[in-house]
């Protein structure tokens, strides 16, 4: 095919795909979808070979946002059946972030529900970030807070944060039909301050929405533009009691697609299968492997995910291997560019500058049709933090 052809040598060069030959990877048939993979499966072993970075989230407070993202079951009048609990002390949180790094995991991720941090919350998050660091050494701590105000972002910096996460979710022109409490600019400034303050931005999406393949390519077009240095793509979890339960809209193999067409718009960026996998991707788990190269250890914030051990297992019989601490997780050129913050500006030479954000009128514009609900998979989060029983790592 010369679309894969095409895509393969771009990735390799690090050149930014058109929005064309994104749409197109979207548009392929389950009859290309092993060709597909192969492709995406050839740069991402380009710039990563075949290691795997483990991630661990710590939820540090649960539930009760004042926030009305559609997809989250922590949402202002969720009905979901969550666990809720306030923040979780610095000892709390380090023990739990000891159970992912003893289970093999790089990163810790301490996130919080709400629109963003008090400065008091700021103070609190700083001595979790230092108490996890001190009894583990040489773990990434990534904080996820949601918005931040000015110098927020330099006070976790100082106080060992390694990354900052924030998502930008959808595209730009869909984002008001997700959430109305903020919006995708206030989401666009804060993954900015992060990233000006010396953190190593993390910014992704959530696909299953309902939205569109142009939004789709809208989104991943715009982080492409934002340079995060890791960009996690989750698959919807469609949760009673939310306002999107109703939209079961993936299956494995359009999964799989849109993950390589994200590792071709974004080749030498750590793409992370996020929430979501076990659910949508199901058996086809260890095919994705070949597309991301990160991917969470156990359980989501609010949903189990399969046993630690289990994620540890597919890893080894697919061929791959858990990235050390002692090895660097971007590409030499990325990490060297300070921070890790990518290539650094929007006009380098891999072409991040020339990209557009909008949609063109000829571009499908209908949402993928429904799939078969398979509720049966999605299980809220009852061990772990903010719980007696022992976490999932
Ligand atoms: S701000 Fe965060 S926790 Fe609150 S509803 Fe949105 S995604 Fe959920």
């Amino acid at each position: 095919m010369d679309l894969l052809n095409t895509l393969v040598e771009k990735g390799l060069r690090r050149e930014l795909p058109t929005r064309e030959e994104a749409l197109a990877v979207l548009a392929t048939t389950d009859d290309e979808l092993l060709d597909v993979v192969a492709a995406a499966g050839k740069v991402r072993r380009q710039w990563f070979g075949r290691r795997v970075k483990l991630n661990y989230l710590v939820n540090l407070k649960s539930g009760l946002c004042p926030e009305d993202c559609s997809y989250c079951s922590q949402r202002l009048g969720s009905k979901a059946e969550i666990l809720k609990y306030t923040w979780l002390k610095a000892d709390e949180a380090s023990k739990a972030a000891a159970a992912g790094v003893a289970g093999g995991a790089k990163r810790v991720c301490l996130v919080a529900s709400g629109r963003g941090p008090t400065d008091k919350d700021v103070d609190r998050v700083s001595k979790t970030i230092e108490a996890i660091k001190e009894q583990n050494e040489g773990v990434e701590v990534c904080a996820c807070l949601g918005l931040l105000s000015d110098g927020q972002a330099e006070r976790l910096r100082a106080a060992g944060a390694d990354a900052y996460n924030h998502n930008l979710n959808t595209s730009e022109s869909t984002y008001g039909d997700i959430t109305t409490t903020h919006t995708y600019a206030d989401r666009v400034e804060t993954v900015q301050q992060a990233q000006a303050a010396g953190l190593s931005a993390c910014s992704g999406l959530i696909a299953g929405m309902g939205e569109t393949d142009a939004d789709l390519v809208d989104v991943v077009f715009s982080l492409r533009e934002l340079d995060p240095d890791s960009v996690p793509v989750n698959f919807l979890i469609p949760f009673e009691g939310t306002p999107l339960a109703k939209e079961w809209n993936l299956t494995p193999q359009r999964a799989l697609r849109i993950l390589a067409m994200v590792r071709f718009v974004c080749p030498d960026v750590e793409v992370r299968l996020a929430g979501g996998r076990e659910v949508h991707l199901r058996t086809m788990q260890p095919l994705a492997l070949h597309l991301v190269n990160s991917i969470f250890l156990g359980d989501y914030l609010t949903s189990e995910g399969q046993a630690g051990q289990a994620d540890l297992d597919m890893i080894a019989d697919a061929g791959f291997e858990v990235e050390g601490t002692d090895t660097t997780t971007l590409p030499g050129h990325r990490a060297a560019a300070g921070g890790g913050c990518g290539s650094g500006s929007a006009s380098s030479e891999d072409g991040c500058g020339s990209v557009c954000g909008t949609t063109s009128p000829e571009e499908p514009s209908v949402p993928a049709a429904r799939e078969e609900a398979r509720t049966d998979l999605v299980s809220v989060r009852r061990r772990g933090a903010g719980t007696d029983l022992a976490p999932n790592a």
